[in-house]
């Protein structure tokens, strides 16, 4: 057993820490570092910069950049522990989403503003909030931590996985451990520690459909020439049955025995309108985590304004299918193409663009590291443990389950049910990031015992 002293000695280090962690964190908001293609690459850069120059504050040891062609620096470093004692690796990215529409968020999405102990702003939870806590832990450490301690935060993880396995491939040695603990997830409720288990996987594609040379008077030809438009449409909507349940042949699912989601907080949170029904069918959990779930998230078409008496002649939509943990991407999107290519009416031409795939995974649960950071995160946040889903997918997750077989992961973080990642106004509770680093301290200590 961990002696008592020393958890009580790490709560007031986290706690003393506070301002550290929130200034940390409100410096790296105040960086856009959007890794998506058309976006300024500097500002990615300075980011890594300045999560090296976090992380080497914080003790770790040798951190550098690594360069990746063709793709932005993950940054790496590492603090020896005492010989024989485990190899723990904490992950987390500095790379954001774009901010999307300014006039959505209430602030400017890059200037950190604190509310109600919220700090907002662009990545302030995904996933800057991981970095703020491994530092926060490795602090709490005085940069001696009890265990061997490796540190890799990427900068790509919303843009691409076409780097990743160059990453973690090229960097077997350095990258290996006991313990693979990632900081990109989050608690299922404010204050209620949870450890995701499961991540659905997703696969894309683009959908081209040409019906006509060039567009055509609607008034002339309408009524016997079909429009491009109209047949994506018709496409389109073979995806669902009329229940909202996806209606693609051949996709498996997954059972789900974790905690149950109730309709209401979940209408809530998504921000469903009254009287709007919510689609499928089954225990919503399942739906969310470990269903297969499909959407279009894109779609070319005249706009409204300028629009013309005219036929479409060709349309296009991007359509994105998250799937089961279990579900094999490559098989998935095959499955995809092929269900939107016979659906095609009227014979109209369809040209389909596969987008990357993404793994899934259902992280085992049974290991030791499991049952530490069940009682790491018990002790920090005074509550017990739940285990959650995800319905979106970590690429680097199942890529280190494949190089690491024997190590065991642990998905964890300071995300909440209001951190609004990928849209407006993104937050994390700064309370809850203190618990997170408090909980992580907490594991490094116990993995030094176990
Ligand atoms: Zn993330």
């Amino acid at each position: 057993m961990v002696p008592i002293r020393m958890n009580d000695h790490l709560r007031g280090a986290v706690a003393a820490l506070a301002p550290q962690m929130r200034a940390d964190l409100e410096r790296l908001v105040r960086i856009p570092s959007v890794a998506f293609e058309g976006f300024d690459p500097a500002p990615v850069r300075e980011a890594a910069e300045a999560t090296r120059d976090i992380l080497a504050g914080a003790g770790l040891g040798g951190v550098r950049l690594i360069e990746l062609s063709g793709g932005q620096p993950a940054v790496f470093g590492e603090i020896a522990g005492p010989p024989g004692f485990p190899t723990v690796l904490l992950y987390a990215h500095y790379d954001v989403q774009p901010a999307g529409p300014e006039k959505l968020w209430d602030a400017p999405p890059f200037q950190p503003v604190v509310r109600d102990g919220r700090l907002y702003g662009r990545g302030s939870a995904d996933d800057k909030s991981g970095i703020a806590i491994h530092a926060a832990a490795l602090r709490a450490f005085e940069g001696r931590p009890p265990v061997t301690v490796k540190v890799i935060v990427e900068g790509e993880e919303e843009a691409t996985t076409q780097n990743l396995p160059a990453l973690v491939g090229g960097n077997r040695d350095r990258l290996a451990a006991d313990v693979i603990l990632v900081a990109d997830s989050g608690n299922w409720r404010n204050g209620e520690p949870t450890l995701t288990t499961t991540l659905r996987g997703v696969v894309d594609c683009t959908v081209e459909v040409q019906t006509l040379e060039l567009p055509v008077h609607s008034g002339a030809y309408g009524g016997a020439a079909p429009d491009a438009l109209m047949a994506l449409i018709r496409m389109l909507a073979t995806l669902h049955d009329d229940r909202g349940n996806v209606a693609i042949d051949g996709l498996v699912t997954m059972p789900w025995n974790g905690v149950e989601y109730g309709e209401e907080p979940f209408r809530a949170e998504a921000g469903v309108l009254p009287e709007v029904e919510l689609v499928g069918e089954g225990p919503l959990a399942e739906r969310l985590w470990t269903k297969p779930a499909v959407n279009v998230i894109g779609i070319d078409a005249p706009t409204i304004h300028g629009s013309r008496n005219v036929l479409v002649d060709r349309a296009r939509a991007r359509v994105s299918l998250r799937l089961p943990p279990n579900e094999n991407p490559e098989r998935a999107l095959q499955i995809l193409v092929d269900h939107l290519e016979a659906a095609a009416p009227w014979g109209a031409h369809v040209h389909v663009r596969e987008g990357a795939p993404a793994d899934g995974c259902a992280v085992p649960t049974g290991g030791p590291a499991h049952t530490a950071a069940r009682s790491a995160l018990a002790e920090a946040y005074g509550r017990p443990v739940v285990e959650t889903g995800s319905g979106g997918s970590v690429p680097l997750i199942p890529v280190l389950a494949a190089a690491f077989p024997h190590a065991e992961l642990l998905l964890m973080g300071a995300m909440d049910e209001r951190s609004n990642i990928h849209a407006q106004n993104e937050s994390v509770d700064l309370a809850e990031v203190e618990r997170a680093a408090l909980a992580e301290a907490l594991l490094l200590e116990r993995l030094a015992n176990v």
